[in-house]
């Protein structure tokens, strides 16, 4: 250590030029202080308002993406319905990396959560997104698009077929003013983008160095299921044809019809699955949904048959359901099921 470094531990002892500015400044130090601080100030909150702005006044924080494959990677939403604290964030959206350009598998319910998923793609790559797929017609999964389109607009977006006709007659605005409500206005200046690609079941779509396989029902979780597989990466985003550890409205649904979609996505033996809300993981993470509806409506059919209504062998299937009782949704869900389930059977006598 030599003399001038030394020196510089001695402060106080040291003639104080320094010092001696600060405390008697001339008058055009001063002048000139004031206005550095003003613009920096000035500065700080133009970018303030610019990233704002940017953002909009109901913008999301940044959920985490988590990389799935070398290729994919997920948002897990927040598991509770759309409420003004979430902002109507509650999905999982994905998104592919492929050597062309980005998919986005359900960019979510709003506007911002849109904006929200593309800052996390922003993360990762700077390729454009150029292909989107919607799951089905529920709102909290594709509404985001429109903030895809607004920054991509050569990006095309893809539904099943009667996806893009509920839309059309009237699911589409329904889902923009239920997303308003239950989130107190949080969604506003989302306007719903409507896909206008229509898949087909089978259908492989090719993007860059990435086979996309397409599987349609006719009727499972809603009419207008698709679930896409990522080929390379032995992937299957499933939309809500299967949860984890959560029940969700079957009021669109078909039991038979889901357990299907279910079991058919499990009988692909992916290495991966995405499921439309909740955690990702192997098939372990789809197959108790599987089974939870599989239990409900063979006992349901069951005490359908002993001539009960579905009041009165509510318990008794509830009870059957044991092992899914502290799943998020159940105990708001599970009598809705019954009576749906007790309605399917009574329909499928007609078939
Ligand atoms: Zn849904």
């Amino acid at each position: 250590m030599d003399r001038d470094d030394n020196s510089g531990f001695e402060s106080g002892t040291r003639p104080a030029e320094g010092r001696d500015r600060v405390q008697k400044p001339n008058q055009n130090d001063l002048l000139e202080g004031t206005i550095m601080k003003l613009s920096t100030t000035c500065l700080a909150l133009f970018l303030l308002a610019a990233s704002l702005a940017a953002r909009g006044d109901n913008a999301l924080p940044d959920y985490p993406a988590v990389k799935i494959t070398d290729r994919v990677w997920v948002i897990h939403g927040p598991r509770e319905l759309p409420n003004p604290e979430n902002k109507g964030f509650m999905n999982n959206p994905a998104f592919v990396v492929t050597s062309d350009g980005v998919a986005v598998i359900d960019p979510g319910s709003t506007l911002e959560t849109g904006r929200m998923v593309l800052r996390q793609i922003r993360k990762v790559t700077e390729k454009p997104v150029t292909h989107v797929f919607a799951s089905h017609i529920h709102g909290d999964h594709w509404l985001g698009n429109q903030a895809i389109r607004e920054i991509y607009p050569a990006a095309k977006f893809f539904a099943h077929p009667v996806m893009i006709e509920q839309a059309h007659a009237g699911q589409a605005e329904s889902w923009v003013e239920m997303m308003l409500r239950l989130t107190e206005g949080a969604s506003k200046g989302t306007e719903a983008v409507i896909p206008d690609q229509v898949l087909e079941d089978g259908q492989e779509i090719r993007v860059g160095d990435v086979t996309f396989r397409i599987y349609l029902s006719d009727w499972a979780h809603t009419k207008t299921d698709a679930m896409v597989e990522v080929v390379e990466d032995s992937l299957l985003a499933t939309g809500d044809n299967a949860l984890y550890q959560r029940i969700g409205r079957m009021d669109d649904a078909s039991f038979r019809g889901n357990i299907a979609a279910c079991r058919q996505a499990l009988d692909l033996k992916m290495k991966h699955y995405i499921p439309g809300h909740g955690d990702s993981g192997g098939p372990e993470v789809i197959e108790p949904f599987c089974n939870y509806l599989e239990v409900l409506y063979a006992k349901v059919a069951e005490l359908y048959e002993e001539g009960l209504s579905d009041f009165e062998m509510k318990d008794t299937v509830v009870e059957s359901l044991s092992a899914y009782k502290e799943w998020s949704g159940f105990s708001d869900e599970v009598g809705r099921h019954i009576s749906l389930a007790v309605l399917e059977i009574e329909q499928a006598e007609f078939e």
